[in-house]
Order: C-alpha cells, then sequence, then structure tokens
C-alpha cells in the first residue's frame, strides 16, 4: 500500500467510506478515532447476559446495489433480509404506518376532521411555505399535522414545527392521494407504503459487522481523540498527549467540536458553527424473559406522556442479539442544548421507559425484565432549525478555503444514512486525492 499524507479523522461510516477509496487506490488508509472501539454511531454494544444493543437502532436501507455488496461482503453473506413492519402508537390506539392512510379505527370526529382538513388543503393554495409547521398543514391539513407529525417532531427533533425548515424531507414522510386517505379511513386492509420497504441487517453481532472489513483494512488509532489541528504547521494533537502530521485531512468530526479546534478559526465561524444545532440520544435498552413483544420491528409514539419517540426490537432483526427465547426493547428519548437540554439521570430515564411500556402493555410485569441498560449518543439527528442554511454555509465556505474535506452526517451537517455517510466520506476521499 502507498503511504500518503492524507489522514482520515472518525471511524464511523463516513471515515470507513473515506478508507475505502483510499484501499481501492493502493494507499494505506490511516484513521484517528477518539473512541477506544470503531463504528461511531454504528457501534455495537455486546452485553454478557447474551443481549445486543446497537447506538440506536440500525438496518441498513440502502438500495445502492454496490453499498449492499460492500456490506454483505464484510459480514461474510451472514445477514438476513425483511420487509419492514413498522406500526404507530397513539393514546391506546395501535395504528399501521403511516397513520395518514390507516386513520380506520380512530375515533369518528378525529377521522371526520383529517378527511375534512385534507379535501380543504388538496384545494388550496399556500403560497411560500418556510417551515415544517405550514408545510404539514399544506400537506395533510391541521387536524392530522397538529395530532401525530407536528407532536412527534416536539418529541424526535426536539423543538416545535414551526422552528424547522422543510429541506430535510425527502420521502420522509407519505403524500397520500384522495383515495388512499379515503380507503385508509374506511378499511383496516392497507397497502404498505413505508419509504423504507424491506432491509438487512447481519445475523452475527449487530449494525458494525457491516463495517468491520474497512477497519481490518485501515490502520486504525483507537483512542485518539484530536484537540488541536494546525493546518500552517500541518500537526495534530491529541488528548492522549500525541501528536501527528499530515499533509491532507477527512474529517467526520462533528462540525460544532471540529471548527473550535482549528487553530486561528475566525471568531465568525466559531460562533457560526456553536449555532448548528443536533439531538442526542438516549436510548434505554430492555431486556424480556419472553420474545413475543411486538409483531413490528418499530413502533412510533406521538404521545406527550409517553416519554419515548420510538421502541424498536432489535431481536427481530436478528434472534442472536438476544439470549434464546428472549425479547429486546430499546426506547429512543431526545435532548438538545439548543431546544431540550437533557433532565434527570440515565436510571430515572430507565424507570420513566419502564413505567411507559407497563401503561402501553408492551411489558406486563416488571418479573418479565431481565436486562436494563442505556447507550447515550452525545450527536443524535442535525436538527434542521431556521439557523442552519446561514450558519453552515458560513463553516463549510471556511472548510473549503482552508482545503479541510469534511464529510458524514456531522460534517455535512445532514439527515443522511449510513450509506449516505459511507458516499459522503468516498466523495471526500476522491477530492482529496485528486486534489480538488
Ligand atoms: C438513533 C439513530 C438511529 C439511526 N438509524 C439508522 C438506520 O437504521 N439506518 C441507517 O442507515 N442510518 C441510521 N442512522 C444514521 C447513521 O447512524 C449515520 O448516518 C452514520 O452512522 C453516520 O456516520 P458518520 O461516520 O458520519 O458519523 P459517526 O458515526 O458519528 O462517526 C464520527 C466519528 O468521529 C469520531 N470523533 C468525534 N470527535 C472526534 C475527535 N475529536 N477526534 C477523533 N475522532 C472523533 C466519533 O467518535 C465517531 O466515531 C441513525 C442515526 C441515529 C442517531
Amino acid at each position: 500500500m502507498k503511504q500518503t499524507g492524507i489522514r482520515i479523522l472518525g471511524a464511523g461510516c463516513a471515515g470507513f467510506g473515506a478508507a475505502h477509496h483510499l484501499y481501492e487506490q493502493g494507499i494505506e488508509p490511516i484513521i484517528y478515532e477518539a473512541r477506544e472501539n470503531y463504528g461511531g454511531h454504528t457501534s455495537t454494544f455486546v452485553y454478557g447476559d447474551g443481549f445486543i444493543f446497537d447506538e440506536g437502532p440500525h438496518i441498513s436501507f440502502t438500495k445502492n446495489e454496490r453499498i449492499q455488496k460492500l456490506f454483505a461482503e464484510s459480514c461474510g453473506g451472514d445477514f438476513k433480509a425483511f420487509p419492514a413492519n413498522v406500526n404507530n402508537y397513539w393514546k391506546g390506539h395501535w395504528i399501521k404506518h403511516p397513520a395518514q392512510v390507516n386513520l380506520a379505527g380512530l375515533p369518528q370526529d378525529l377521522i371526520v376532521n383529517c378527511i375534512k382538513d385534507f379535501i380543504h388543503a388538496q384545494n388550496n393554495e399556500f403560497g411560500e411555505i418556510t417551515n415544517y409547521h405550514d408545510w404539514l398543514h399544506a400537506a395533510f391539513g391541521p387536524t392530522f399535522g397538529d395530532t401525530f407529525p407536528a407532536e412527534y417532531t416536539k418529541k424526535y427533533h426536539t423543538t416545535e414545527a414551526k422552528n424547522l425548515t422543510t429541506d430535510w424531507l425527502g420521502p420522509r414522510l407519505y403524500q397520500p392521494d384522495m383515495d388512499e386517505v379515503l380507503n385508509g379511513a374506511l378499511s383496516k386492509e392497507t397497502k404498505d407504503v413505508h419509504y423504507i420497504p424491506n432491509f438487512r441487517y447481519p445475523t452475527e453481532g449487530g449494525f458494525i459487522s457491516y463495517l468491520d472489513m474497512f477497519a481490518k483494512r485501515s490502520t486504525l488509532h483507537l483512542d485518539h481523540r484530536v484537540t488541536e489541528i494546525d493546518m500552517d504547521a500541518n500537526t495534530l494533537s491529541f488528548a492522549n498527549g500525541n501528536t501527528a502530521g499530515f499533509e491532507q485531512l477527512i474529517s467526520s468530526i462533528p462540525l460544532p467540536v471540529l471548527i473550535p479546534m482549528i487553530k486561528g478559526a475566525p471568531q465568525e465561524v466559531k460562533d457560526a458553527a456553536a449555532l448548528l444545532s443536533c439531538s442526542q440520544a438516549l436510548m434505554v435498552n430492555i431486556g424480556l424473559n419472553r420474545a413475543d413483544v411486538s409483531d413490528n420491528h418499530w413502533t412510533y409514539f406521538y404521545d406527550e406522556d409517553i416519554c419515548f419517540s420510538r421502541l424498536s426490537f432489535p431481536h427481530m432483526f436478528s434472534d442472536r442479539t438476544a439470549p434464546e427465547g428472549c425479547g429486546a426493547i430499546q426506547a429512543e428519548i431526545y435532548f438538545s442544548e439548543k431546544w431540550r437540554p437533557m433532565t434527570g439521570t440515565p436510571e430515572e430515564w430507565t424507570e420513566r421507559v419502564i413505567e411507559d411500556l407497563l401503561r402501553v402493555g408492551l411489558v406486563k410485569s416488571r418479573d418479565e425484565i431481565i436486562h436494563k441498560s442505556t447507550i447515550y449518543a452525545l450527536w443524535g439527528n442535525v436538527i434542521f432549525d431556521q439557523d442552519r442554511p446561514r450558519c453552515l454555509k458560513i463553516v463549510h465556505d471556511y472548510l473549503k478555503d482552508i482545503e479541510l474535506a469534511y464529510c458524514g452526517r456531522y460534517g455535512d451537517w445532514a439527515y443522511i444514512w449510513t450509506d449516505e455517510s459511507f458516499l459522503s466520506g468516498e466523495r471526500a476521499a476522491n477530492m482529496v486525492v485528486k486534489g480538488l
């Protein structure tokens, strides 16, 4: 392998995408990673009692055949493919996903108002839409918009829909036609229209198995948290006291952490980076002594008085993630420094999760619980608030000026998935190799 001065910061999907591109070019990929393990958000936690939980529910639903093949190769072809079973919970009702085309069984006045609003929304012009609240009203009408997605937004994005832009939506929210809404209001037999129709998950070892191959092909410096980047002297300093040189950098480090580390970064750029907002995710993991927890792979929860926004059931992805005959639940609770700072301890949230699981009936008694743990992710989902476009432009323009290549969910600062983060890393490496 050819030695160069290219260095990659961060060993998550984006870092490994960059590493893969270098490897393909015959260049030795050298990565510095803050943690003691690789994987970033796709890390997997293996517990001594036989339960395995990822850092947040991770499944691969990429349609990119090249990435599908690479991930398959990484786990030795040992993965399972499923059609996604997804549902929703709202005030005691279990609703097929997406709720907008599966209203049957909900209170009659709610259905009537949803349909009346939907007709009105379809037949009216709304002018320029600049926030998610207005988009929801234009797409679905106020009754559905305010009862379901706007409530979910507060729990998941930690702020009101009116504070969000709409450029993150893509295919995430299904926009039905009138026939679909009416059919779904009259019958529970509806076609499946989720934006994730099917997915893949490694049989063994959790989601991280999709990245093991790239780790083996890279020179990994774990426990190397970058604390300072000197772009003039071309040196990196690390929290462990080490230093290293470089010629070109590819960074997947979150922008609000990266910018203050760059020696001489202008105050205006530091201020812009500080205004970029991201949620933090507390995952509460519960293991049960029975596997018949749910028929679904994951469930969205809309009620304000239920602390989690989503539950997933890892043993439904692979039964090797739990001891034989046992079931697993992972609850996600979101906070953010800017909008909803974390309160309470992980132990207190675990108790609240258990109480809510008992209330919704997924756990029948505390005696069933044989595993409790928590995972805290400081960087969860980028929040597309109104500050983002202006601040991101300032930060990205500066990084382009100093020729520091950025990539990944927290370098691009976008709502992107594992495959997209990997591709983003590949693109950044390609630009660096070509000297762009
Ligand atoms: C709860 C949740 C669920 C998700 N579910 C899915 C899913 O089902 N399917 C899917 O495709 N995607 C999913 N995603 C998205 C997916 O996790 C990301 O797209 C992807 O993992 C991001 O990879 P990345 O390399 O860009 O970032 P990261 O994985 O965060 O990697 C960045 C790396 O940089 C390291 N780092 C940070 N600071 C420093 C420093 N100072 N010095 C050195 N290293 C540093 C970090 O430790 C980390 O390892 C989910 C995300 C979340 C939050």
